[in-house]
């Protein structure tokens, strides 16, 4: 790699060695100097380099919109802690998802986000291009290294178009985060994955495994096709150019989404005009689907393996798409990130190691009772005073509190707790009950943004007799407040839309309890009366069939009024041991440490 751009990284750093009287230029030398030899080791070994059209690494950095990219940061994060040979791609996503302000009325109002890439990220020199429409679109790349505490080191690469050699629109493509439509989607795609491997050959990186997390990262499989096209003059079949066996061992892919309109699909024509005939169309048709460029497909059919992120996932991504393999490997959160200032203190202090070796869960028994329960007391006056200061209301710390927060999208039935208001007021009669909310609705989702709205007048006709709020911009800090914070965590998904779900295992590092839907990872970590609560029945649907929303809420109340609010009044000592049980069993398993192991065993080395 040739020589870096100046870095406003350096430039701050410069500010700190001036006072010190070393000279700018000494200065700037030696730092490109220790930054090359850095970046030097990062070259001496074949990588696994991790695909991901979205990243959620530092919550002020603002390239995710939720689950998806948080679960690409926790990925990220323990592999550098695993000392995994990982590198990551991203977009930069300059303007972010975006800012959410509710008015009064309960209506989602969205900016972009503006923050500022050299604060936190190096500029590198190398710049790659992608055909688009014909054009050449530049590339370039920042670089933000994923320092762990054991001295793992994972660098991440963010893709950003912004670059005066572009034209103003080319200049956008890498801007908004889930933004634009079909055409502004499939651009990004061709960056993601189709620049991504350029900008890594470009780099100097040997690649061993490329993991695609979901299919936005597919073209990266036509780069390679490209690139290990057989040099022979003339076959009978043209087929036997592409080396597709090459490509395919070359590639795990990890899919999301067990909803069929979830994956992103592209007409020919469109991609004609976009990205043209990089291969054939007779035989891209044969990879990626006859109608239409079905990303998920072109994934499916090569890569070597192939897995859903829970148990149910998986089969019912084998329900999806028939004849396929495709492996389960359940979703972990990364637990040092993840567990509040207080946990973590006691942790530290009864299991020492926790943090890089979660297996070590296993003995929290030998947390005394009392020191458990202040810590989480501590997390929920953190969280009370948080929405005091955002939205004026004074929560109070001995009423038993719900948390539900995630994407607001139909699916998830933020609302079923509303579903007989009635019920729901005379069961909070008994003791006290609070509830807090946050959530962003994509958008142009507009049953998610009706679905805030209907939560905001349900606040209102509340008011006296339930304590509810809606969080404002839901986002990496104020998830690690929620999931702390409350003392039971709610998930309502419709069955089988849930892949997996995050936030309930980030509720179990803290001890707070799961009362949820069986569906995604829940199925695997839920004990009744044990690690937390099921609503509604056992699964049993592979497909989307519809479930009873009344079934659902009817157990709901039942286990709320009969189960929940008697146990936290009367029962502490009952209501601790649940907390154990959610932290020794469910944040034991429930881990990214768990789950990298798992991808290096199964799929990376294989
Ligand atoms: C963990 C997390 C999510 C995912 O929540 P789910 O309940 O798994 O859908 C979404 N957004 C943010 C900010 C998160 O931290």
């Amino acid at each position: 790699m040739d020589i870096l751009c100046i870095p406003v990284k350096s430039i701050y750093y410069c500010h700190k060695f001036r006072e010190r009287k070393i000279s700018y230029e000494i200065f700037f030398v030696f730092d490109i100097l220790i930054f090359m030899v850095q970046f030097q080791e990062f070259l001496k070994e074949p990588k696994i380099a991790y695909f991901s059209l979205e990243v959620g690494i530092l919550n002020d950095m603002p390239t995710y919109s939720g689950g998806l990219g948080v679960l690409a940061g926790d990925t990220i994060r323990s592999s550098a802690d695993l000392k995994l040979p990982f590198i990551a791609v991203t977009l930069l996503s300059r303007k972010g998802f975006f800012n959410q302000d509710i008015d009064e009325n309960g209506r989602q109002i969205e900016s972009p986000v503006s923050w500022e890439p050299s604060r936190f990220m190096t500029l590198l020199s190398e710049k790659v291009k992608v055909k688009i429409e014909g054009r050449d679109v530049y590339v370039q790349a920042w670089l933000y290294i994923v320092d762990s505490l054991t001295g793992g080191k994972v660098p991440i690469f963010f893709l950003d178009t912004d670059i005066p050699e572009n034209t103003p629109a080319d200049r956008e493509i890498t801007s908004h985060l889930y933004g634009g439509d079909n055409r502004y989607r499939l651009k990004q795609e061709i960056v993601l994955g189709i620049g991504g491997v350029r900008m890594l050959n470009a780099l100097g990186f040997q690649i061993k495994k490329y993991h695609m997390n979901e299919g936005h990262a597919s073209f990266l499989i036509l780069e390679l096709l490209l690139e290990f096209k057989k040099d022979i003059e003339s076959v009978w079949d043209e087929r036997f150019i592409w080396d597709v066996e090459r490509v395919k061992d070359l590639c795990v892919f990890t899919t999301h989404t067990p909803i069929e309109a979830g994956h992103d699909k592209f007409p020919y024509d469109l991609i004609r005009d976009v990205m043209g005939e990089l291969i054939p169309f007779d035989i891209l048709k044969e990879l990626a689907g006859r109608d239409n460029l079905n990303m998920t497909l072109l994934a499916l059919n090569l890569s070597k393996y192939v897995n859903g992120v829970a148990k149910k996932h998986g089969e019912v991504s084998k329900n999806l798409f028939p004849g396929y393999e495709i492996h389960a490997i359940t979703n972990g959160v990364h637990s040092y990130t993840w567990t509040c200032e207080s946990l973590a203190r006691v942790y530290d202090k009864y299991i020492p190691g926790w943090a890089n070796e979660p297996e070590l869960f296993v003995r929290i028994g030998k947390i005394p009772d009392e020191e458990l329960w202040g810590a989480h007391r501590e997390a929920k006056k953190r969280l009370f005073d948080y929405v005091k200061e955002s939205t004026g209301v004074e929560m109070n710390p001995e009423i038993l509190t719900i948390g539900f927060a995630r994407r607001a999208t139909a699916y998830k039935r933020a609302d079923l707790l509303f579903s007989d208001i009635d019920r729901l007021k005379k069961i909070a009669k008994a003791g006290g009950l609070q509830i807090i909310y946050a959530g962003k609705s994509h958008p142009n989702d507009h049953p998610g943004k009706e679905l805030i709205k209907r939560i905001h007048s349900y606040i209102k006709d509340l008011k006296g007799t339930i304590d509810i709020v809606y969080l404002k911009n839901y986002n990496m800090d104020i998830a690690l407040k929620l999931v702390s914070g409350v003392d039971v965590w709610l998930n309502t998904p419709l069955r089988p839309r849930e892949a997996s779900g995050t936030s309930g295992m980030k509720a179990a590092h803290n001890g707070v309890i799961n009362f949820s839907v069986l569906d995604g990872w829940w199925i695997e970590g839920h004990i009744e009366d044990f690690t937390g609560w099921s609503i509604g029945p056992m699964p049993s649907e592979v497909t989307l069939t519809e479930n009873l929303d009344t079934k659902d809420a009817n157990d709901l109340y039942t286990k709320l009024e009969k189960i929940i609010i008697p146990m936290f009044y009367n029962e502490r000592h009952t209501w601790v041991r649940m907390m154990q049980n959610a932290i020794g069993k469910n944040a034991y398993y429930f881990n990214s440490h768990r789950m990298m192991r798992r991808y290096v065993t199964e799929a990376y080395i294989r």
